[in-house]
């Protein structure tokens, strides 16, 4: 079992010669101590037409590193990466849905990438082999592997935030992208909100109810966790031992002699908030008294240069800049320095270990790396970090002089307290802080995300499946003489659907039925909380008994009329019932009641799921405190609360066709609360299959209605052919 990197770039840059990059990824990836080697699959970046010198660089790429390149024409990296990535994903993940543009062919093509990255995954992949998938560029990944791999771990690690619903359904393309994600198993964010605001989309968009560390699914578990990255802190280290580290600062401190140094650092996006950064500088130049004695060193690294807004923010940025310096420049001194380009590492490290204070105000930010790698590099003199609390950073670093960057004059008064902080009070923020990052760096990120990516598979391992269950339940069930099944319909044999008139039989559950209808001797009942009516709609084809409401009507696989199974059953309360699910109804938007003749039912499937889940437990707990003394029971089932009577239930049905026909075996299953009555009965020659998660009184389990269904149909091939052999005996 080996592990495959795959990320939009592979760390390399390709000139005259190819050079390995040292980025935080590649680090943490090296250092794993899962270690079983590890290859790397991303695009070689630019556009290589020449299939002679693809090869050559695939080639060379797999020998000195192991590497595995796809390549992208130049007019797919337009709308791959600077379209669809870039100009529609970026914003949108980023809070900034005005920028985010959408055009058909970029999100083609982003679709059409995302399999050829897939694509090479499972040419790459051996068997049972564990794929780590990087951030927003290959969201589609996950989904598309899994049907072609089904024997992959698939994890996904999200580098940005994950936004609020309310934001994140703005994408056009929201309900596949989700899909894309929820391939994986386990999706990894920065910070808890993120993994908060993806469980509530995920909820809110495909209706998935999930756990805090999972979302259940029918095909498989995604586990979710919050991994925050860290940076590679000895690299940092090491590098302030080195020569040139200390030549840069020596000239550094010469040339800033005298003055506070304030820096930023960060590529020049328009999430980190340089306008409003400015405006608070500007504020502060303002009030301050010691404009001399100040500079303000903007190191802004150019990025996605194609991509209009960056365009814009430039432009702006630079007219700004200029501005403040017009107003604010003296003969000494011009307060703003502004790079626009990238530095060298020792030049980074020295301008981090000199500068008084970091300003680090994004308006939203994944992670930020820049503030770890400025606490990393104080050394003897400390420093101060400002930090804004839209960067997942904040929630790890809470000792920095955290800020709100929309608030200007919080800002400016915040650059005014750090620079008046003393030693003491510096030396005692930052210690923490430094000492954290150093020992929570890249490679223990990366280890404890590939760890519970392993655990997670294994625990999916562990779970009993139909497998498992299936040849000491079959053999018993095949050797019956007169066999009964009692099967509940919804959340069984068929998906639970939105709306329950979807859940009609389909081809594949008409196929099942003909097979059970002709194996000899089974007695099938369909027993289910259904009107009868819906029952005789899809069923009444079929050669089976059919109990409709939970019991109350039945009808014999031969009769034509439905008769009550309890004509006595007293069902005086309903009135009572139905006024008070009005009242919730008045108050649940979406939410609607439906009378049964045993049972009335509020269905708040179509409300908010936060609020009708919230409206439910209120209506419930009301239910248990006024229904003490009459004959009825409460049931709350998936978006559902049914109220019925006591004297009606699937157990009861199920004992009374067992006395009466004498079956030798029984097997019963359905996936709620209504059907454990008929696991409760657990009497000898009954077998209970509880489909789905939950506690249960079942004697096995199937995790979902397919794998049920799979169980029945090989249940009933080796019954027919048990028969066939006795036949023939
Ligand atoms: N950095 C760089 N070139 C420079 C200065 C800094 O590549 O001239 C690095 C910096 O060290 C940091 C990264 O750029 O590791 C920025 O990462 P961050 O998480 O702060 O922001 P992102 O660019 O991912 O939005």
């Amino acid at each position: 079992m080996s592990l495959i990197v795959v990320s939009n770039r592979l760390p390399v840059t390709i000139g005259k010669t190819i050079e390995k990059s040292s980025g935080g990824l590649v680090y943490a990836m090296e250092g794993l101590s899962y270690d079983t080697g590890f290859q790397w699959i991303g695009w070689a970046g630019g556009a290589v037409a020449d299939a002679a010198e693809r090869d050559r660089l695939t080639e060379e790429l797999r020998e000195r590193f192991n590497y595995r390149p796809v390549f992208l024409s130049r007019q797919e990296a337009a709308d791959y990466y600077t379209g669809y990535s870039n100009s529609s994903l970026w914003p949108l993940l980023h809070y900034i849905t005005p920028y985010a543009r959408y055009k058909e062919v970029w999100w083609e093509t982003y679709q059409k990438i995302n399999r050829l990255f897939a694509e090479t995954v499972s040419e790459q992949a051996k068997a049972d082999d564990i794929i780590w998938v990087h951030d927003y560029h290959l969201m589609l990944v996950p989904s598309i592997l899994r049907r072609q791999r089904p024997d992959l771990k698939i994890g996904f690690f999200l580098h940005t935030p994950f936004p609020s619903y309310e934001l994140f359904r703005c994408s056009p393309n929201r309900e596949e992208l989700l899909d894309g994600l929820l391939g994986a198993d386990l999706i990894g964010f920065h910070t808890f909100s993120y993994l908060r605001h993806f469980r509530s989309t995920v909820l809110r968009l495909l209706g998935l109810e999930s756990e805090m560390d999972c979302i259940p699914m029918e095909t498989h578990t995604a586990a979710i966790g919050v991994y925050p990255i860290g940076i590679n802190s000895q690299k940092f280290l090491k590098e302030m031992q080195s020569d040139e580290y200390r030549r840069c600062l020596q000239e550094y401190r010469k040339t800033y002699q005298g003055k506070k140094i304030v820096l930023s650092v960060e590529r020049l996006d328009y999430t980190k908030g340089i306008p409003r950064r400015l405006d608070a500088i500007e504020r502060y130049l303002d009030q301050s008294e010691q404009r001399n004695d100040i500079v303000f060193i903007f190191i802004s690294i150019p990025s996605r240069e194609g991509v209009r807004e960056y365009q814009d923010l430039l432009e702006s940025m630079q007219g700004r800049i200029s501005q403040i310096n017009g107003k604010y420049a003296t003969i000494q001194n011009v307060p703003i320095h502004f790079i626009y380009k990238s530095i060298n590492f020792s030049e980074l490290c020295a301008l981090y270990s000199l500068a008084d204070v970091a300003m680090v105000t994004p308006l939203i930010d994944g992670m930020n790396l820049v503030a770890k790698e400025y606490l990393a590099c104080q050394q003897e003199k400390k420093g101060v970090l400002i930090l804004s609390e839209f960067a997942g950073a904040a929630q790890e670093l809470p000792n920095a002089l955290i800020v709100n960057p929309y608030n200007i004059n919080e800002v400016a008064q915040t650059i005014s307290k750090a620079l008046k902080l003393t030693e003491a009070e510096k030396q005692k923020m930052i210690t923490p802080m430094k000492e954290r990052v150093i020992k929570y760096d890249a490679r223990h990120w990366a280890d404890s995300f590939i760890h519970d990516l392993v655990e997670t598979f294994e625990t999916a391992e562990a779970l009993p499946d139909t497998r498992e269950i299936s040849s000491d339940v079959i053999k018993r069930i095949s050797a019956a003489e007169r066999l009964g099944l009692f099967l509940d319909y919804d959340g069984t044999l068929a998906e639970l659907k939105k709306k329950p008139s979807d859940a009609l039989p389909d081809e594949e559950i008409n196929r099942l039925f003909s097979k059970l209808e002709n194996a000899k001797p089974v007695d099938v009942y369909i027993i289910s909380g259904r009107t009868k009516e819906d029952m005789e709609k899809w069923f009444s084809r079929y050669d089976f008994s059919l109990i409709a409401e939970h019991g109350y009507y039945y009808k014999h696989y031969n009769a034509s009329e439905w008769i009550e199974f309890d004509p006595q059953a007293e069902l005086s309360w309903k009135n009572q019932i139905i006024d008070i699910f009005q009242l919730y109804t008045g108050m649940t938007p979406g939410s609607f009641v439906e009378e049964k003749t045993s049972s009335v039912v509020w269905h708040y499937r179509n409300s908010d799921p936060e609020f009708g889940r919230w409206k439910a437990h209120q209506l419930v707990a009301e239910l248990y405190d006024m229904l003490t003394n009459l004959p009825v029971e409460i049931h709350h089932g998936k978006k559902i609360v049914e109220v019925s009577s006591i004297q009606i239930n699937k157990g009861s049905v199920l004992e009374h066709f067992m006395l009466l026909n004498r079956y030798d075996a029984i097997l019963c299953a359905g996936d709620d609360e209504t059907d454990e009555s008929m696991f409760r009965l657990n009497a000898e020659g009954i077998v209970s299959i509880k489909i789905g998660t939950g506690d249960t009184a079942a004697r096995f389990r199937v995790s979902s209605p397919r794998a049920f269904r799979e169980f029945l149909a090989q249940t009933i091939d080796e019954l027919t052919a048990m028969q066939a052999t006795r036949t023939e005996d």
